[in-house]
């Protein structure tokens, strides 16, 4: 449960200043193409060269993976002296890696301020999904998440989301060889999830600018069909999410009364599940697109009975859906259980005969503590931590 009464739900949070590094050089990582243009004209590009100098940076920097202005070999030695005099190529420091039996990697990151957060890359049957963080902490309090446990410390920037992705493609080498495009390969980084710390859409413009690197075909040039942003419900934001990301959109739902989710997903209590299903209906059609996915964690005796599976089943009559059924993945102090085997089974089966794809997440990284749910700063962690170990010697 939250150890500390947190602000109320707001999206008035602080995002860092972009200008913030060494001598206000300007860290170009995160900057939208327009944004990066004007840049350039600032620092002194030719008007009518801005696009065609900012297209090729993005090259280097997202499809090459060049962190130094030296070695952009197809620009002129004097112009390279010049980007590198105004900006710098900046992405989150690696502060450990951790490597799980079953092959997933944890990121704990550093990032300005002395902030941490964590990046988790799952690899799967072919393809591999980068796990990324929006936020440090989250001003939502689920009570089933441990990241809800932590408060919010601050938005993530542009450049620290779309820099999660370049530093696991930097550990994972992938970086494609000179004259290759990324499409031509295997790709080890193929799909991410905005399912990290964090909530995403109380950090919609980073968010979206990070996103729209990742899908730009001189950037990272993903499909926006491999990137899935999951959501508590701010139903605000959601209709703004098809106009302006166009990705895939999971909703953590998580039950099927507002009594139960009141106390599972408190923001419910600002849109509560029918307004929800209302602006999700319309999502699949703004974004011409596919089904939603529902995620439901299940919890022993909390969500879990037969009669859960068939009201779920009614709310969400009529919108294109899959429901993601995600087992608990407990963590320390966590008052919640999940659900026996069997009982995941048969809420799985309710819902498969009812006709939605109903697949049951197999928990990844559970031994570093890198499964859903379970990510959390360690700065945060080991303060908890001490605390406890104050508590325990009767000492607090
Ligand atoms: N804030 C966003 C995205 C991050 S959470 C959101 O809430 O959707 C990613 C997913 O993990 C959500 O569906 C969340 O409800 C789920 N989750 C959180 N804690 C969990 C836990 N302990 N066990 C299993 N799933 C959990
Ligand atoms: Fe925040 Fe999502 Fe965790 Fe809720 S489940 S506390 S919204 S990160």
């Amino acid at each position: 449960m939250p150890d500390a009464p947190k602000a109320p739900i707001t999206q008035d949070v602080l995002t860092l200043p972009r200008k913030a590094v060494e001598g206000g050089k300007v860290n170009l990582v995160g900057l939208t193409r327009d944004a990066l243009r004007d840049a350039l004209i600032a620092a002194g590009t030719p008007e009518k060269q801005a696009r065609m100098r900012a297209g090729q940076v993005w090259q280097w920097v997202y499809q090459k993976g060049v962190r130094s202005f030296d070695d952009m070999t197809n620009l002129a030695k004097p112009y390279r002296a010049l980007l590198a005099e105004h900006f710098v190529i900046e992405v989150p420091e690696v502060v450990r890696r951790e490597l799980s039996t079953d092959g997933t990697r944890k990121y704990l990151l550093r990032i300005a301020g002395g902030h941490e957060v964590e990046a988790v890359y799952i690899p799967e049957e072919g393809r591999g999904t980068l796990c990324v963080s929006s936020q440090v902490g989250c001003t939502l309090t689920c009570s089933f998440c441990h990241t809800g446990t932590q408060r919010l410390v601050r938005n993530l920037t542009a450049g620290e989301i779309v820099g999660q992705i370049m530093v696991a493609r930097d550990d994972l080498g992938e970086w494609p060889l000179p004259g290759r495009h990324p499409k031509d390969e295997q790709r080890l980084l193929s799909n991410i999830v905005l399912m990290g710390m964090g909530e995403p859409l109380y950090n919609f413009e980073n968010v979206r600018d990070a996103m729209k690197i990742a899908m730009d075909g001189e950037g990272i040039s993903l499909s926006r069909r491999r990137i899935t942003l999951s959501t508590s419900g701010v139903v605000p934001e959601i209709a703004r999410t098809a106009a302006e990301i166009g990705c895939l959109l999971a909703v953590s739902f998580h039950a099927t009364t507002d009594e139960v989710r009141d106390q599972l997903v408190p923001i419910n209590k600002r849109w509560n599940i029918e307004t929800l299903l209302g602006a999700l209906r319309e999502y699949p059609k703004a974004t011409n697109s596919e089904r939603i996915t529902f995620e439901y964690v299940m919890l022993k005796g909390v969500n879990d009975s037969d009669e859960d599976a068939h009201r779920l089943i009614k709310l969400i009559e009529g919108i294109p859906a899959k429901i993601n059924l995600i087992p608990f993945n407990e963590w320390p102090g966590a008052p919640y259980e999940r659900s026996s085997n069997n009982r995941i089974r048969a809420f799985a089966d309710i819902i498969y005969k009812a006709g939605y794809a109903s697949p049951i997440r197999t928990p990844r990284g559970e031994d570093i503590m890198a499964a859903c749910g379970q990510l959390k700063s360690e700065t945060e962690r080991a303060r908890k931590s001490r605390r406890q170990i104050e508590a325990d010697a009767g000492l607090s």
